[in-house]
């Protein structure tokens, strides 16, 4: 019974990881098409020379999916998943063109803070399909149109300015996200982590984009926070362990100061 359980336990896990991937998959399936649609209205209005950068973007996305389905294959083969040093506004920057062709059109993308690299020591592939999921959630609050910000702190955060902030003392870099959508109820708040919570329609949401980040920040040494206001908007943070890089060190940092974003 016991090892019954344990496999029943192991199949749900499989479940929410496949679940997961699919998810991820099917944004950036949306992304290929988005940019495919963009291709035939250029080449219909007679303007071939400008579609190389959609043709670049559905690239980059499908290399993307290539390296999911990787993922799936390696957890099959029960590898573990790569963290590694990773540059945060880097890794934001090189997304650019792919967060904006993934909203769509009638939203704005600001990005704040590229005062540093702020390495963290993550998988790169899954931070990328988080943040995407974030904004692709952003975008889904603001149906409308609106704003989204992403933002890094401009220094790491301290013990200090970690405690302000309710994390465990340790060292982060902060990416968050924030949109001017309808924000979400205190019930929202308390389960949008839940696998397959979703308050979208049939259909359109699966309710594991937040869970799957969840699991990912958690497993990586890091935290989640939502800030969330009805009416007025979400920022949803993620907190990452600060990975100490002698390229950004800096004569002036002070680490008894608190630091943070503002
Ligand atoms: P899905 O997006 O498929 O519903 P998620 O796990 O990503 O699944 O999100 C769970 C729920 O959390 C969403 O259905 C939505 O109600 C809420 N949510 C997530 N992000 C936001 C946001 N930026 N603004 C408002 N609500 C959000």
């Amino acid at each position: 019974a016991q090892d019954q359980l344990r496999q029943a336990q192991k199949m749900e896990a499989v479940g929410q990881l496949t679940g997961g991937l699919a998810h991820d998959f099917n944004n950036l399936l949306t992304a290929i098409s988005g940019s495919l649609e963009l291709i035939q209205t250029r080449i219909r209005q007679g303007k071939v020379e400008s579609v190389d950068r959609y043709v670049n973007m559905a690239q980059q996305a499908a290399k993307r999916a290539a390296a999911l389905t990787h993922r799936l294959l390696a957890f099959s083969r029960r590898q573990t998943l790569d963290p590694r040093p990773t540059a945060i506004n880097r890794l934001i920057a090189s997304l650019d063109d792919l967060l904006r062709r993934s909203v769509g059109p009638g939203i704005e993308i600001e990005i704040v803070g590229a005062g540093g690299l702020w390495t963290t020591s993550v998988d790169p592939n899954q931070l990328e399909n988080a943040l995407l999921n974030l904004c692709i959630n952003a975008r889904d609050a603001m149906p409308e149109g609106g704003r989204i910000t992403i933002e890094t702190a401009n220094k790491w955060l301290d013990d200090t300015a970690a405690r302000e902030r309710d994390l465990p003392p340790g060292q982060y870099v902060s990416l968050c996200v924030t949109d001017t959508g309808t924000g979400m109820t205190a019930e929202t708040i308390e389960r949008a982590f839940d696998p397959f919570f979703t308050t979208k329609p049939l259909g359109e949401g699966t309710g594991l984009g937040l869970s799957m980040i969840y699991g990912f920040v958690r497993q990586s040494g890091g935290q989640v926070r939502i800030y969330s206001e009805l009416g007025q908007g979400t920022t949803m943070c993620l907190y990452l362990p600060r990975c100490y890089d002698e390229a950004e060190a800096e004569p002036t940092a002070e680490p008894g100061i608190a630091l943070d974003g503002t």
